[in-house]
């Protein structure tokens, strides 16, 4: 079975051919770090991350390369505004480089937690300056740039097929609506900076000196430089999240192909976003939003989440309630007890899991993966695979273990596992060491309030199981 994804590019499912038989390159877009992630930006990890998983499953040898944007995303697309790392900066009185570096690794933390296997390459926009520079040089020696009042700006009207990402009726539609915009030093609405320079009232902490002046460069040159560094001047794959591909990728494209006269990336995917709903919108820059933490703090596991991302195909809309987390997360400790009981029955009697890749379960489960990762069908062969009577437990739980190589559910964990507060782990923790202790006393009263915060703790001959009965409020 091929591997057939939609390409934005293309409006179309296309089979995935690789540039290289047997590898793909991967570029996504990494977050901005000047505040944490938010639950919607993590719906697009998720869908990279089964990409990256779905892949190796399907035999290629995939380096997957993401970007930090430490420097140059401004507030506003057209080129006007403050950068965000300034923004974040002032906001909580530190500089931006400790900025920079904390909501890394806020980001890292819960992005590992929805068991995202770390990008082969993670590239701090900051340390590739240099990359950047010399790509506007490549741009103004083909006559691609111009210079106003503010920065070095890439021309839209030198290159014919500008906007093909898109499509003309949407770029169009943003010619039309950026004619009432601020910068009116732009030959074309659809312009945008290269290379920005420092304003002398602005007093900017990230800044560098170029052939232009001193300044920073802008947002899309950051992606292109590093993009093409580690993966070559034409990539396989190139993702990012529904609101990147109108100015973000558009003009990356334009940039990238502008000075190299290749094509960018064969194959653009694109994740439509986590929606609200009633509970409002979430915005980074408003500082309203969920986070994996304030899901933990809710008590749901960070992996709950990670399969209520399943529940829909990764290019459909999909809307965030607490009912729906609430059966999520139901459903994940559904799984993983079947998982655990069939363990147990294989232990007891000396059988070990199965896995035959010939089965029509299988089968069924790749052919979801290979059609534009249809990640709500591939749950589906797995429920239907661990409920029929028909399936041995041994081949069950051999299947459910080696599906979760892409659905990365931890299926192999006792249920909810992850969920606990460091404050319940460390009760659980002093409880065991008070029945080692032989101080049933102490045991005793730790299990009761353990109970009152929500946990049921069982002391089974296999040892100490517990889970969690109630939800924090
Ligand atoms: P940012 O940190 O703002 O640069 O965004 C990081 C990634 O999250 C980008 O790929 C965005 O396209 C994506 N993104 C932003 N908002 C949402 C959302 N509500 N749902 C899904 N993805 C999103
Ligand atoms: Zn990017």
């Amino acid at each position: 079975m091929d591997l057939q994804f939609y390409n934005t590019l293309r409006r179309r499912k296309e089979k995935f051919e690789p540039l290289k038989a047997g590898e793909a390159g991967i570029y996504t877009c990494g977050p901005t770090v000047y505040h944490y992630a938010h639950i919607g930006n993590m719906r697009t990890y998720i869908f990279e991350d089964v990409l990256v998983r779905s892949l190796k499953l399907f035999g290629y040898s995939v380096k997957h390369v993401m970007n930090i944007t430490d420097v140059g995303h401004l507030t506003s697309d057209a080129d006007t505004g403050e950068d965000k790392m300034e923004v974040g900066a002032r906001r909580e009185g530190k500089s931006a480089w400790d900025i920079a570096k904390f909501y890394t690794e806020a980001f890292l933390k819960d992005y590992k937690a929805l068991n995202c296997r770390m990008p082969d390459v993670l590239c701090p926009a900051t340390e590739y300056i240099k990359e950047m520079i010399a790509l506007v040089k490549a741009l103004e020696e083909k006559g691609f740039t111009y210079r106003t009042g503010d920065g070095i700006y890439f021309d839209t009207a030198k290159l014919p097929d500008y906007g093909k990402l898109a499509g003309k009726s949407h770029i169009e539609g943003i010619r039309e609506g950026a004619r009432v915009e601020a910068n009116a030093e732009k030959r074309n609405p659809t312009d945008f900076s290269l290379w920005k320079f420092s304003m002398p009232e602005e007093k900017r902490q990230m800044e560098w000196e170029s052939p232009w002046g001193k300044g920073f460069p802008g947002w899309h040159i950051e992606c292109s430089a590093m993009a093409m560094k580690h993966l070559g001047e034409t990539i396989d794959i190139h993702c990012g999240g529904e609101d990147a591909v109108a100015v973000h990728h558009t003009n990356e494209i334009a940039q990238s192909e502008a000075a190299t006269g290749k094509p960018f990336s064969k194959y653009w995917m694109h994740g439509r976003f986590l929606i609200m709903g009633d509970l409002g919108k979430m915005s980074k820059s408003s500082g309203s939003f969920l986070t994996v933490q304030t899901l933990v703090e809710k008590g749901y596991a960070p992996l709950a989440y990670r399969y209520f991302c399943f529940t829909a195909h990764y290019r459909k809309q999909l809307e965030f309630t607490w009912e729906s987390m609430e059966a999520s997360s139901k459903a994940l400790g559904t799984l993983r007890e079947t998982a655990a009981k069939l363990a147990e029955e294989l232990a007891l009697k000396k059988a070990t899991p199965k896995l035959d890749k010939g089965a029509d379960y299988y089968r069924k489960f790749t052919d979801a993966l290979a059609d534009d990762l249809n990640m709500p069908q591939a749950l589906a062969a797995l429920w239907d695979t661990l409920r029929s009577p028909d399936i041995s437990p041994a081949e069950k739980l051999g299947f459910a273990l080696a599906a979760d190589e892409v659905f990365g559910l931890d299926l192999d964990k006792a249920p909810a596992e992850e969920a606990l507060s460091p404050e319940l782990a460390s009760l659980i923790e002093q409880r065991r060491q008070a029945r080692k202790d032989k101080d049933f006393k102490r045991s005793d009263e730790l299990r009761k309030e353990l109970l009152e915060k929500g946990v049921l703790v069982e002391d089974t001959p296999k040892g100490v199981h517990w889970k969690i009965v109630k939800k924090t409020e």
